[in-house]
């Protein structure tokens, strides 16, 4: 990926001279030296393939500046061609570095898997090849190229689409320079089509019959009788029910909320997304070209509600699901509450859970909570500071929703205090976006490059592979936040490199929090004008809240901006507690890197969960919708269930 910084970025972002001219040493606390890190190494993260980076030192031989890439590119891929059309599972393996990666979706194991060393590969590729045969490899764009991401790491990169009996699929290949010649470092295949049922073509749209759109449509949402029952209507319900559709099955969206896009509407009312919207456009309906670089909150729920419509998608909103049964052959039998007016009974082969990662918003309980005569509530129920100007709040917890809760009280003047446990991961706009999503950004003319090609690139690099590389990247952070950070710490406030040392990338992949993009609450706590204090609430008063070392603080209002339970939380307040005790550990990394229970098997048969952050939504909604059409249409192979370990 190429490292590029965008005008757009920069304009909204602090000025690191400044900072390091405001950096102060705080007066305000005496913070511990050192606050034990969040999360463990392994906290949901059970990978075990680590292996240092093929580097030129590692591996004696440097790629050549004049290196053709199109033509070894060629070389690689004839050999790929003939080995992995005849079936040859030995010689696909040898093309291997010895602890090279293939992982696949959906194409070979109709799974998410990931299989880490020559000899899992081996393994893999002995039992999957008879099932499956690759044939018709083909470039695709962008044209082979020598990416050296560092002065010692270089890898020839290149992207080709194939075919197998049952879909058509795409493979990004990384390749290295060995002294025996080329070996493949990782590879990713990924299923792009089912052959049988491509998406289907627009409707005619001519008005032929005799009553209006709108009349039409309310009535078809009225009366549907759906194939796949999504439930939650974010981002990830409705893209799926964007890409079931555009396959041919009937999907029903079952949201709680008044109206859709509420989820973004009503959040605090100060919010903007954290990252550039380059990277978020759902499926079929991109932001159009002039869309702010930093998508207000509110904007992204209208955005969402236009979406429903302009797709056609069938929501009830203000719905919920009061019973959910399966029977001993598998199907589903779900009531729904409709409006609170009516029970309806449906029938769905597929129902998916799309009701986001957080379960239900915690609190922790700490005595004498119930005699504080203040305001105690979880940010989810905080949508704005503005009933607090001239009073003292404290902001309990330093996630994202921790700093902006403290940024928008600074911004109104309010005393207001940051209280840290654990240390934080903190990076800036202005050094992080361009070496994570500039290959999504606009060019010049404001044109974004395609999402179908970024997306491939995205998503195909292997856990082990990846976490070598985050680690890097996040000590490359690291020294460009250097003034940041030392400005940061000089006000009490602790940050760390992130689980594992790989900054966000491995929380993202976890905790799914736990970290901060410098949105503008990090120049008010260098300011002063956002106090930090470590440690955390032991007890309440009446009047007060006593920090832990009997510290004696007043507030007024106390937003706990301290996350949200296990998503199987959610899972048992919609399905009931049978479906979820069946259900395996949601989220977090399995032992061969791949995503637990999220868009695979959940260990209910006919029940699949969707979530993850925008550019996830768009990607593996497409997987997801194809999957459960291969499984309806009859056509969908058992998935891979060998454990290689
Ligand atoms: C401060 C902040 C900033 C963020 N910035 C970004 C960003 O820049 N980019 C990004 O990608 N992500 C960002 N996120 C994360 C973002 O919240 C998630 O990516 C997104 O919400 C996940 O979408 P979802 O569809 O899985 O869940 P949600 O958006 O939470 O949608 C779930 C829907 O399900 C409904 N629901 C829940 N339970 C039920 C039920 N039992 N029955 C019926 N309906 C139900 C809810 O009402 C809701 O509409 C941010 C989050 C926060 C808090």
């Amino acid at each position: 990926m190429g490292v590029e910084i965008h005008e757009s970025v920069l304009a909204s972002t602090v000025n690191m001279a400044d900072i390091k001219a405001q950096a102060v040493v705080s007066e305000l606390s005496e913070p511990e030296t050192t606050l034990k890190p969040p999360v463990a190494d392994n906290f949901m993260y059970d990978f075990k393939y680590n292996h240092t980076l093929p580097t030129s030192d590692a591996l004696g031989i440097e790629v050549p500046t004049d290196c053709n890439a199109q033509k070894e590119a060629e070389s690689i891929l004839e050999r790929l061609s003939k080995t992995m059309g005849a079936g040859d599972a030995q010689a696909f393996t040898d093309m291997f570095l010895e602890y090279g990666v293939w992982r696949d979706k959906l194409s070979f194991t109709w799974d998410y898997r990931t299989f880490n060393f020559q000899t899992a590969i081996l393994k893999a590729a002995t039992d999957l090849f008879p099932k499956t045969k690759a044939t018709n490899f083909k470039f695709l764009m962008p044209a082979p190229t020598v990416a050296r991401p560092y002065p010692d790491f270089a890898q020839l990169q290149f992207v080709v689409s194939f075919e197998t009996e049952l879909v058509a699929a795409s493979a990004v290949i990384n390749s290295v320079l060995t002294k025996e010649g080329w070996k493949i470092y990782t590879m990713h295949t990924v299923a792009e089509k089912l052959k049988q049922f491509p998406e289907i073509p627009p409707a005619d749209g001519h008005m032929n019959g005799l009553v209006s759109w709108q009349t039409q449509r309310a009535k078809e949402i009225d009366a549907a009788k759906p194939e796949i029952l999504i439930i939650g209507g974010g981002q990830n319900g409705l893209a799926l029910a964007a890409r079931c559709k555009a396959l041919g099955m009937e999907s029903l969206i079952i949201e709680r909320s008044e109206e859709v896009g509420d989820v973004w509407k009503k959040r605090y009312e100060y919010l903007s997304l954290h990252f550039p919207h380059w990277a978020d456009d759902l499926p079929y309906f991109a932001y159009p070209k002039h869309w702010p670089t930093y998508t207000p909150a509110y904007k992204q729920g209208m955005y969402m509600e236009w979406y429903a419509s302009a797709l056609e998608l069938k929501v009830w909103t203000k719905s919920e699901v009061v019973k959910a049964e399966q029977d001993d052959k598998t199907n589903w039998t779900i009531v729904i509450n409709k409006e609170g007016k009516e029970a309806r009974t449906l029938h769905p082969k597929q129902v998916v859970m799309a009701t986001s990662l957080c379960g239900v918003p915690m609190t922790p309980t700490i005595p004498g909570m119930a005699d504080f005569k203040g305001v105690i509530r979880h940010s989810s129920a905080h949508d704005s500071s503005r009933d607090f100007v001239g009073k003292k709040v404290c902001v309990v917890g330093t996630s994202s929703s921790g700093f902006d809760t403290a940024f928008d009280c600074s911004r109104r003047g309010i005393d207001v205090t940051l209280l840290q446990r654990s240390p934080t991961y903190v990076m800036s706009l202005t050094h992080s976006v361009p070496r994570m999503i500039a290959s999504y950004g606009p060019d010049a003319d404001g044109y974004r490059p395609s999402h179908e090609e970024q997306d491939r690139f995205f998503f195909a690099t292997p856990v082990g592979p990846g976490e070598e590389l985050a680690r890097r990247n996040a000590k490359v952070l690291e020294d460009l936040d250097r003034p940041l950070l030392d400005a940061l710490n000089a006000r009490g406030l602790r940050t760390w490199r992130g689980q594992r040392g790989t900054g966000g990338a491995t929380l993202g992949q976890t905790r799914n929090g736990g970290f901060y993009f410098d949105a503008g609450a990090c120049e008010h706590i260098i300011d002063g004008k956002i106090k930090v204090e470590s440690g955390y609430i032991e007890n309440f008063t009446e009047d007060k809240a006593i920090l832990n070392g009997g510290r004696e603080r007043e507030f007024d209002l106390i937003v706990f901006a301290t996350g949200f339970s296990n998503t199987v939380d959610s899972v048992r307040a919609t399905l009931g507690d049978k479906i979820a005790d069946q259900c395996g550990p949601i989220w977090g990394i399995d032992e061969e890197g791949e995503f637990k229970t999220v868009y695979r098997e959940t260990g209910v048969p006919n029940l699949w969960i969707m979530a993850g952050y925008l550019p996830y939504t768009r990607f593996h909604s497409k997987l997801l919708a194809m999957r459960m059409k291969a499984l309806n249409e009859g056509i969908a192979l058992a998935p891979y269930k060998v454990q290689i370990f």
